[in-house]
C-alpha cells in the first residue's frame, strides 16, 4: 500500500507518496498546480525536504508555466495587422486554423498553447489579404444609397415601409399608419436626415432590448451587467465577457426582431465560450435553434450595415 501524506515546503503543500516500487525521489507539478513527490517507502521527511530545497527554483518556474498555460485558455490574445484584428484562441492542438464568421466578422485563429504569439503571427500573416477581403465583403457588399426623401422605402423590423417627410417644429421620426414619418425643419440635408434615422433605429432597438435580455438572462442563468446599442461598421454585436457587457448594432432595427434576439444570444454565449468552436455552436443552438438561419441572413445583409 502506498503511504500518502502532505508536507509543507516553504509554504507549498506537497503531497508525498511513498511506494515500495519507487527507487529514488521524484518530483512533479501537474496541470492543476499540485506539487507531488514520490519516494521509496521509509524515506524520512528531512531527506525529502532537502531534495526539494535543491529544486525550489524549478518548482516555482513550473508552477508559473502551469499558471500561464491555464491563463492562456481564458486570457484574450489579439493580433493586429493594420486595421485587421485577429482573435487568438489557445487549444490543445498541433495545428493552427484561421477562420472568419458572422455576426462578428472578426477573424479567429486557434493555435497550440505553447506556440509563441510571434510564431502565430507569422503563420497568420500570409492569410491577412484573404481575411481582409472576407471581412470587407461581409461589411460593404453593397452599401445602400439612401436619400431620405418622401416615397423612398426604408426597412423597419423586416418590413419595407414608405418614408414620408413633413415639416415639424422639432425634428424627429415616428411610425404612423404603417409609414415612417420624418419631421424636418427647413434646410435639413442628407447628413441631418440620416442622423435622424439612425437615432430612430437606435431608439427602436433600445425599446426591444429589455424584454429580450430579461428572457435570456433567466433561460441561461447568466446576468448581463450592461448592454448598449451602437453603430458599428463591421459587426452585428460584440461583448466583453470579463465585464459581462454587450454591444449590439443599431442597424438590427432594419431586420426581423428575431435577428436582434439572435445577436444578443450569440454574445451572451460568449460569456461561457470565447470562440466559435463546437461547444459554442452547441450552446448557441440550445438557446437559439434557428442560429444557422440567422447567421446566413446576417451574412447576406452585412453589406447593408453602412447606410
Ligand atoms: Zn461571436
Amino acid at each position: 500500500m502506498p503511504d500518502t501524506r502532505t508536507i509543507v515546503f516553504r509554504g507549498i503543500a506537497v503531497s508525498v507518496i511513498r511506494k515500495a516500487s519507487v527507487r529514488r525521489i521524484g518530483l512533479r507539478v501537474d496541470a492543476q498546480d499540485n506539487v507531488s513527490v514520490t519516494a521509496p517507502l521509509g524515506t524520512q521527511d528531512e531527506r525529502i525536504l532537502a531534495a526539494l530545497e535543491g529544486r525550489h527554483d524549478w518548482i516555482l518556474n513550473s508552477r508559473q508555466k502551469m499558471h500561464e498555460r491555464h491563463d492562456a485558455t481564458f486570457r484574450p490574445e489579439t493580433l493586429e495587422f493594420g486595421d485587421l484584428e485577429v482573435h487568438v484562441k489557445r487549444r490543445a492542438t498541433p495545428n493552427v486554423e484561421v477562420r472568419i464568421s458572422a455576426p462578428d466578422a472578426v477573424p479567429e485563429v486557434t493555435a497550440p498553447f505553447d506556440m509563441p504569439l510571434a510564431v502565430v503571427r507569422g503563420i497568420v500573416e500570409p492569410h491577412v489579404p484573404r481575411l481582409r477581403e472576407s471581412r470587407d465583403s461581409m461589411i460593404k457588399g453593397m452599401p445602400a444609397r439612401l436619400s431620405y426623401v418622401t416615397g423612398e422605402r426604408h426597412l423597419l423590423w423586416g418590413e419595407k415601409m414608405e418614408l414620408v417627410t413633413v415639416d415639424w417644429a422639432r425634428p424627429g421620426v415616428r411610425v404612423e399608419d404603417g409609414r415612417i414619418v420624418m419631421g424636418l425643419v427647413p434646410g435639413m440635408g442628407l447628413a441631418e436626415r440620416r442622423e435622424l434615422m439612425r437615432h430612430f433605429y437606435r431608439q427602436c432597438v433600445l425599446c426591444e432590448l429589455g424584454p429580450i435580455v430579461a428572457r435570456y438572462e433567466e433561460l441561461m442563468g447568466r446576468e448581463i451587467a450592461g448592454i448598449t446599442c451602437r453603430f458599428m461598421k463591421s459587426r452585428w454585436g460584440s461583448c466583453t465577457p470579463q465585464t459581462r457587457t454587450i454591444r449590439v448594432n443599431c442597424m438590427l432595427a432594419r431586420y426581423p426582431r428575431p435577428l436582434l434576439e439572435y445577436v444578443v444570444v450569440h454574445e451572451m454565449c460568449h460569456f461561457v465560450e470565447r470562440g466559435h468552436g463546437r461547444a459554442f455552436r452547441e450552446l448557441e443552438a440550445r438557446y437559439f435553434p434557428e442560429c444557422g438561419k440567422a447567421t446566413a441572413f446576417l451574412d447576406r445583409v452585412a453589406g447593408e450595415i453602412l447606410i
